[in-house]
């Protein structure tokens, strides 16, 4: 066996462990999501702390790093995937041996802490309770910011976009917000002066469970999911979880009180789900075999929920299902009411529940204030009333206490940082991604037939089979054939909302 071989071979073994941890702790996680019960979480965290340290110890070690080293330096004779592989996790373990292992555990249960303490302080509207913990988590962040990038080659927040986003950088996030600002808040006023809404009543009437439960099956099938390599389960927060490309769990969350809600839910992580069946077979129990980003990742379930699931097109092809699942409730609404109805914009407190014009600006205000305070701008005690104050500048609302505003979202005390932006860029990702498509595709025609089999192909050819062989920025530059900008995304949303609004 030549020596490459035997590199390789060993690359095959971390591979298939570091699957194994991935398995395990997704195991943990999706029993906690759906099976557990409420006061369990004593036992299932002596686990993954365990699962924790032993993924450090085995893929943090000297062997680790020096297989990785000697593989990254014979690039040129490596196949093109196993070159990728070890590319990729070199960057991983550089990020991950950067952080002394003491440090990496402590962290690990100051998160979990923070995350009990917060669900508490947003159920009691007790900021004070927890900004000492996110004290704790913005120093961490800014020391690993210094390990990872200790001669400061990049802008301290870039770092952490990275982990998310490999490549962008918050020059490019302010071109992109700036851009964003300057359509969509005009749009949002213009909305809220006009003072019309559309009838959304009949959307709220009663809607029996084991019917929605039926609806979701129906629209896993418009979305071409295979129900042998992908289940749904019911939780408190709709998700996505993949173990590997032939197991992958969706969620939904039925209310019997707003039946569109599910709707979209099943169709983001349907889009979400679609996106890891159709990775590579070749990349499989690879760490190249998921999406290639946070980003990317969420371009393809917005597009699935909005672009495809509130087109007018598609409206009109789902309204006599609706009908037939739901007798009484949709009878006397018109093809245009519906869509009208589940495309409202109204400018609300939540992000999880903004429609597609006003979510952006809740994800710029978001971007804003984590970027500030990582830069030492603002401190966490400012975080409440500089949110108010953007919520009202941007959204025109009054937020009544912190439960509905700073405390709402559980990221920052989870310690994601430089995560939110990745939401607003998948949106106009996937509006510039769609710009694309439909020189090759027929997207109204395959969403007024409900036939999305030719857009699920084009995707799987253009970006789901390639995972992680490129990072983020050049796949999205091959498969548009040109670079980001957020001119499709602020066309589409003006396009979109001057219409139904009449502006
Ligand atoms: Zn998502």
């Amino acid at each position: 066996m030549t020596e490459t071989t035997e590199l390789i071979n060993q690359l095959d073994e971390l591979e298939r462990s570091l699957y194994v941890f991935h398995h395990l702790s997704s195991q943990v996680e999706l029993d906690a999501m759906t099976a557990a019960p409420i006061d369990s979480a004593a036992g299932r965290s002596v686990v993954t702390e365990y699962l924790s340290k032993e993924r450090y110890a085995a893929f943090a070690s000297e062997k680790t790093g020096k297989l990785l080293s000697d593989l990254v330096e014979r690039k040129a004779e490596l196949p093109e995937k196993t070159a990728r592989q070890a590319e990729v996790l070199k960057r991983d373990y550089d990020r991950m041996k950067a952080v002394p292992q003491e440090e990496y555990v402590q962290y690990d249960i100051l998160v979990s802490e923070a995350q009990n303490v917060w669900l508490k302080a947003k159920l009691n509207n007790d900021y004070a309770s927890f900004s000492p913990y996110l004290k704790k988590i913005v120093e961490s962040q800014l020391r690993f910011i210094e390990y990872w990038d200790p001669d400061h080659k990049q802008k301290p927040y870039d770092v952490l976009l990275n982990e998310y986003e490999y490549g962008l950088t918050a020059d490019m996030l302010d071109k992109f917000f700036d851009e964003v600002k300057q359509t969509v808040v005009p749009l949002v006023h213009a909305i809220t002066e006009k003072g019309w809404q559309p009838d959304t009543e009949f959307l709220n009437k009663y809607a029996p469970l084991e019917k929605q439960r039926e609806l979701s099956d129906y629209l896993m099938d418009v979305l071409t999911l295979d129900r042998a390599h992908c289940s749904i389960a019911e939780t408190e927060h709709p998700f996505t979880l993949e173990f590997n490309k032939d197991d992958v769990r969706i969620s939904t969350h039925y209310h019997t009180d707003s039946v569109m809600s599910s709707f979209y839910s099943v169709m983001h992580e349907g889009g979400h789900a679609l996106y890891e069946l159709h990775t590579g077979d070749e990349l499989r129990f690879t760490s190249l075999a998921s999406g290639a980003s946070s980003g990317i990742h969420e371009s393809i379930s917005r597009f699935f929920e909005n672009i495809i699931g509130r087109s007018k097109g598609f409206c009109d092809f789902i309204l006599p299902k609706m009908n037939e699942l739901f007798p009484g409730q949709f009878e006397s609404v018109t093809e245009k009411a519906f869509y009208q109805a589940v495309n409202t914009a109204r400018p609300s407190l939540i992000r999880t529940e903004a429609d597609e014009l006003t979510y952006c600006l809740h994800i710029m205000l978001r971007y804003e204030m984590e970027k500030a305070l990582i830069n030492r701008e603002i401190s966490v005690d400012d975080l409440p009333r500089i949110w108010n104050e953007k919520m009202k500048e941007y959204l025109g609302v009054d937020v009544p206490n912190d439960t509905k505003g700073v405390l709402q979202d559980m990221h920052w005390g989870g310690g994601m940082f430089g995560y939110f932006p990745t939401y607003a860029l998948g949106n106009a990702y996937g509006a510039q991604m769609c710009e694309r498509m439909k020189r090759d595709v027929d997207v109204e025609r395959c969403c007024a037939e409900g036939d999305l089999k030719p857009v699920v192909s084009w995707l799987t050819d253009h970006v789901f089979r390639y995972g992680c062989l490129l990072d983020p920025i050049p796949l999205f530059n091959q498969y548009c054939g040109a670079e980001f900008t957020a001119k499709p995304y602020c066309r589409y949303l003006k396009e979109k909302y001057s219409e139904i609004y009449g502006l």
